[in-house]
């Protein structure tokens, strides 16, 4: 049992207790402990009663509940919790700003314990009348239940890809060839289907092998003799396995991994690369382009004809790579929400062979996650001076902060402590519920602060979870521009922000993107691998990577950056 599984198990707990009225003092007990352990490295599955109670928000009954969660993988109080509450009700908590104390209304007082009741009753005007909601919270709830039935069935990119990679190695045990194929391919950033091809002469045989494998079920009304159609246990998502005999695998998994308006792109001879692909006597990827009159596409770049623009003006082996990367600038450490120290997060990634870590943990209006005031900006900063005179000239700590972009658009701290830094992440927190103009007006102000050297997550979106606010895209770009301001990709699979699509946009305006992590542990950091998809998929060059600059190159860059901005202040 992980962490975050004991975690949630305590929080949900606490959740329903509140719900269903129980005692105030003991839900609240289950809640400080959720709370506090949500940021805890503590091995909580191993650890005995006397030790859990030394950790913060931990008495002895909640330290007694780790232990049979440990020890039995559940919980009686959360099971018999659980039996009272009808799962609609549950699903209502998957509802965005839909707490406790609402659900509980809407279930006492309009006995509403569906999603499908609570639209009813939104759209009737019901949910407006309650006291305490009123028409905007109608307006929210219903909102988000449209936003909640367009991700159904959808799992984020790295999801999908654990889903695929195990099931290539469960089938591989059992047939000779096996592909992953489809949107996993394409790095799609939200998958509805999960895809792979076998290779069988035997489809029958091969029905029976799919019927025997633990952990799938079936969708026999979707399947056919020659597609396997159906689930992983546990994840809600569809699996479509294909079978073909092995003098066609080459050419389906072609057609299999690239979208429909990128097959019908026809080369100069007029041939598609659909019918390129039935028609090759070859049937490899590159003699499929060739035979088209085409250059050749990368998968994750086969969206639409956007890849045969971008091949007009680039070389595929221009597209930036994992090894490309020689460091990484927004990450998070104990000192605010991270989990892991400085000097962890450093020597993890020396191991990975990166040669700069940035360490940009959160500013000081972001109280809840751990922000920093300048006194204790200050005693970080003396932390990563000791720890850089520990090493060599091939690695260095960046002293950077993710600095709050404030309601009016200014930064979190006043010029003094700005200037001490190596550079700023300036992102959106807090009031994520705005208009276009004002979004962009209050970007915009931070773009043309001196200080600012990248946008963190330009949208604030949350994949499957939360639409960004509206931004002008273009504008905030050509401002980037103008103020020589670096875009991040926010490479964690939960964010992939700016966007894959606005990427081209932003290069051919000269502005930089920057593969930002965003981690708050060491696993965090391995994200990085999301966002080079994402990047290569929107077309991102190593040149325009901005932390594909060597330890020399960033240094240099960062130094005349701020030399030029105490020449302006
Ligand atoms: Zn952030
Ligand atoms: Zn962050």
């Amino acid at each position: 049992m992980t962490n975050s599984e004991i975690v949630d198990l305590l929080e949900l707990t606490g959740r329903l207790m509140e719900l269903h009225d129980r005692d105030t003092f003991k839900t609240r007990t289950f809640q400080t402990a959720a709370f506090n352990l949500d940021k805890s490295t503590a091995d909580l599955a191993n650890l005995p009663v006397d030790e859990l109670i030394k950790l913060q928000g931990v008495g002895k009954s909640v330290a007694q509940k780790i232990r049979e969660i440990a020890e039995t993988g559940h919980l009686t109080d959360l099971d018999e919790l659980l039996a009272e509450t009808p799962s609609g009700v549950l699903d209502m908590f998957r509802i965005k700003g839909l707490g406790v104390k609402k659900v509980r209304t809407l279930w006492r007082e309009l006995g509403i314990d569906n999603l499908r009741d609570l639209q009813l009753a939104g759209e009737n005007g019901q949910i407006a009348k309650i006291k305490g909601f009123g028409a905007s919270t109608q307006e929210k709830i219903l909102a988000a239940l449209e936003f909640l039935q367009e991700q159904q069935g959808k799992v984020r990119m790295d999801k999908a890809a654990m889903i695929a990679n195990l099931l290539r190695d469960e089938l591989l045990k059992h047939f000779d060839r096996v592909e992953i194929s489809g949107q996993v391919r394409l790095k799609a950033q939200e998958v509805d289907a999960v895809q792979l091809l076998v290779q069988t002469s035997d489809p029958v045989s091969a029905m029976l092998t799919l019927g025997s494998l633990p952990n799938v079920v079936q969708n026999e009304r979707e399947s056919s003799p020659f597609a396997w159609r159906g689930q992983l246990n546990g994840f809600d998502v569809q699996v479509e396995i294909l079978f073909y005999p092995a003098e066609q695998i080459d050419q389906q998994l072609f057609i299999h991994s690239a979208a429909e308006p990128h097959l019908k792109q026809a080369g100069p001879t007029g041939i598609t690369l659909l019918q390129a692909a039935y028609t090759s006597n070859e049937s490899t990827e590159t003699a499929i382009y060739e035979r088209a009159g085409l250059p050749y596409i990368v998968p994750e770049m086969r969206e639409d004809d956007f890849a045969f623009r971008w091949a007009s003006r680039h070389q595929n082996d221009e597209l930036v790579t994992w090894e490309d990367l020689h460091g990484t600038l927004h990450n998070h450490s104990t000192w605010s929400d991270g989990k892991q120290s400085v000097a962890d997060m450093a020597a993890y990634c020396r191991k990975l062979g990166l040669t700069y870590f940035g360490i940009a943990d959160h500013s000081k209006t972001a109280s809840y996650a751990g922000g920093l005031d300048a006194e204790r900006v200050h005693q970080q900063q003396l932390e990563i001076d000791q720890l850089n005179a520990g090493f060599g000239n091939d690695f260095r700590i960046f002293k950077g902060i993710e600095s709050d972009i404030l309601g009016d658009g200014s930064l979190d701290y006043d010029d003094a402590t700005l200037a001490t830094f190596d550079y700023v992440v300036a992102s959106v927190h807090q009031t994520l519920t705005m208009s276009l103009e004002k979004a962009t007006t209050r970007l915009l102000r931070a773009i043309e602060h001196p200080y600012t050297t990248i946008l963190g997550h330009p949208t604030g979106r949350l994949l499957l979870a939360r639409e960004g606010y509206p931004i002008d895209h273009r504008a905030i770009i050509d401002a980037c521009a103008e103020h020589n301001v670096i875009i991040e990709i926010n490479a964690s699979p939960y964010r992939l922000d700016i966007d894959w699509h606005w990427i081209e946009y932003a290069m051919q305006q000269g502005v930089m993107l920057s593969i930002n992590p965003d981690a708050h542990d060491l696993p965090g950091l391995l994200d990085m691998h999301y966002g080079v998809a994402i990047g290569r998929k929107g077309g991102l060059t190593k040149a325009m990577t901005f932390n594909a600059l060597t330890l020399k190159e960033m240094s240099d860059y960062l130094q005349q950056r701020r030399e030029k901005i105490r020449n302006r202040v």
